[in-house]
């Protein structure tokens, strides 16, 4: 067989034929699957060859390994895919997503006396990460609001080193308008990262959108089946891609080789799967609109969101992403957790993305270590619920959520 010159693949395509062909020879017989490489360690025909193993790459330029957390053939295969299907010049795979923007926020050149520009809506964990590892490193943080039309001026008045968004907001799904603020980034010198993870590149490739890094936390729709833990960082340019690997070996965060496999695996179908969650969660949000229980619903798919033309313009496919907020008209903590307990089919959990459907309460999970201040001030009332909408019968997970509503 052919090599297949996969330049032109549409993602679907590219998806479904991630793995096949790069390992073995013909001769062998070629399984259509990777193999999955459990060794730590790789053999090389003699010591000078080991030499540039240990280096990372052969005269020719090959990838070549020596040791798994260095890197290994399914984190590379891994890699290759996630590369092209961001449009990106290069891509480091990561033990988690936590991992994956520790390391893509050291190589965009946060050090002490740094600025870092970063939405407040931000997911709670990187919000720690902020500030109980990079500030008392020295690093200024500004949290701010970064979805408004003022954004640009925002970004221009802090003069940052690093400007940190993410596409779109836990929990209540606000878009950022990644044209406008990686032009500002780009005007004051700053690099440009931003966490896709809610989006995948089947909605949005936001280094088509001037974007320098974009990262990903693969747990979520990347794996899709709720069985792996993952991040990415894609880089638009060569120039960090090697400061990236040396935070993946040295801070011990490459992503397993088993883990490998699982991602890999999950993104066969990621396309099918996002097609289906986003519809059923545009019905979903649409029913919750309507139902005497819930007080308003947040989707950038419904035309009363205030980004909805911006997600017009900025998301492909005609779909809005399978993650919506909504407030229970009882504005309440107690409300909430009568109306999560009596839930049959949508699971209680902390993450989202997964193929079944799934719902967190933002003040016990993501926003846990937020003042209950802090949270009302993103707008995040005690009343609020976020759903991420699985691939199931959708009216099989409407009525689950009627059932609960109606009980609560
Ligand atoms: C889950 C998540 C992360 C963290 O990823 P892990 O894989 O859990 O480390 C980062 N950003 C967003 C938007 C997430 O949803």
């Amino acid at each position: 067989m052919k090599k297949p010159d996969r330049s032109s693949w549409k993602l679907d395509t590219l998806l479904v034929h991630s793995t096949e062909q790069d390992h073995v020879t013909e001769a062998t017989g070629m399984p259509t699957v990777q193999p999955i490489y459990a060794s730590t360690t790789y053999l090389h025909r003699d010591t000078e060859a080991l030499d540039y193993a240990l280096g990372g790459a052969l005269p020719s330029g090959e990838q070549a390994y020596a040791y798994a957390r260095q890197g290994n053939p399914n984190a590379h295969a891994l890699e290759n895919i996630l590369c092209q299907a961001e449009a990106g010049a290069g891509a480091v795979v990561f033990a988690s997503g936590m991992a994956a923007i520790h390391a893509a926020l050291l190589a965009a050149g946060l050090a002490p006396g740094s600025k870092i520009l970063a939405a407040q809506d931000l997911y709670g964990t990187t919000i720690t990460l902020l500030r109980k590892i990079l500030m008392p490193g020295g690093v200024e943080v500004v949290l701010c609001d970064l979805y408004g039309t003022d954004a640009a001026a925002r970004i221009e008045e802090e003069q940052p080193d690093v400007v940190y968004v993410e596409t779109l907001s836990n929990p209540l799904v606000k878009l950022i308008d990644l044209d406008t603020i990686s032009a500002a980034a780009s005007k004051v010198g700053a690099v440009s990262i931003v966490d896709s993870t809610f989006t995948t590149p089947y909605l949005v490739r936001p280094i088509e959108h001037g974007f320098d890094l974009v990262v990903h936390s693969a747990t979520k729709y990347m794996g899709g089946h709720g069985d792996s833990t993952a991040g990415v960082v894609i880089s638009a340019k060569n120039a960090l891609l090697d400061l990236l690997r040396t935070y993946a070996n040295t801070l011990g965060a490459m992503l397993s080789p088993f883990e490998s496999h699982l991602i890999m695996r999950g993104l066969k179908t990621l396309t099918l799967r996002m097609e289906r969650q986003c519809d059923n969660a545009l019905q979903v949000a649409r029913f919750l609109q309507r139902h005497p229980a819930v007080e308003c619903v947040h989707y950038p798919g419904l035309p009363g969101h205030p980004q909805h033309e911006l997600a017009s313009r900025l998301l492909e496919h005609g779909r809005f992403g399978g993650l919506l907020a909504f407030e229970l008209k009882a504005q309440s903590r107690a409300a909430a957790f009568c109306f999560m307990d009596n839930l049959q089919l949508c699971l209680r959990a902390a993450t989202l993305g997964d193929v079944y459907s799934q719902v967190s309460y933002p003040p016990i999970a993501s926003h846990r270590n937020l003042t209950e201040s802090e949270r009302q001030s993103m707008g995040i009332t005690d009343g609020c619920i976020r759903l991420s909408v699985g691939i199931e019968n959708v009216e099989d997970i409407i009525n689950d959520l009627d059932q609960a509503l109606t009980s609560s």
